[in-house]
């Protein structure tokens, strides 16, 4: 009968409690209430599923088994009632300008903002455009820019991360 050989495998990450606090007490747990709350947040990004453009297969793929959005604790949710993150994927028209404002300020706080592709980020390749608007910034705060005409799933995995790293650090200020 063959051997049964297992190799390293994935190797487990950082613990987050460690790159958090702070291992120097073993067995103690010292953090403020608003790092607690923010690790929570960070693994647990809910996004409003919707999408504008060509930008937003990408994003569809993203969540995909090959890309596993998941991984990193971000679910899309249909409804901004309970969503935390607004990816902006696609042309911002002037005629969506509203509605993308509303959805905003229907999410409850904290929220943030991703605006996916050149598109979202200042109007791409419709630059000046008598339709376009010059980037969602003119109608929401963004957080991260990913950048690219699409970005890959891999660009938007990265701004998720920058995401949640900006979480991390808002929450020590
Ligand atoms: S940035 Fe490029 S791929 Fe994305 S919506 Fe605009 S034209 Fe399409």
């Amino acid at each position: 009968m063959a051997e049964i050989i297992v190799g390293p495998g994935n190797q487990p990450g950082p613990s987050m409690f460690d790159d958090t606090i702070g291992n120097n007490l073993p067995g103690i747990i010292t953090a403020s209430t608003d790092q607690l709350f923010a690790m929570a947040r960070k693994s647990s990004l809910w996004t409003l599923s919707f999408g504008l453009a060509c930008c937003a297969i990408e994003m569809m793929s993203t969540y995909m088994a090959h890309y596993d959005f998941d991984r990193f604790g971000v679910v899309t949710w249909p409804s901004p009632r309970q969503a935390d993150v607004m990816i902006v994927s696609g042309t911002v028209v002037k005629k969506m300008a509203e509605p993308i404002r509303l959805l905003y300020e229907q999410m409850p706080e904290p929220k943030w903002v991703i605006a996916m592709g050149s598109c979202a980020t200042n109007g791409g390749p419709y630059y000046r455009s008598y339709s376009v608007v010059m980037g969602v910034d003119h109608i929401v705060p963004v957080d991260v820019y990913v950048p690219g005409c699409p970005p890959r799933p891999e660009a938007l995995l990265y701004g998720i991360i920058k995401l949640q790293e900006k979480i991390m650090r808002d929450a020590k200020k």
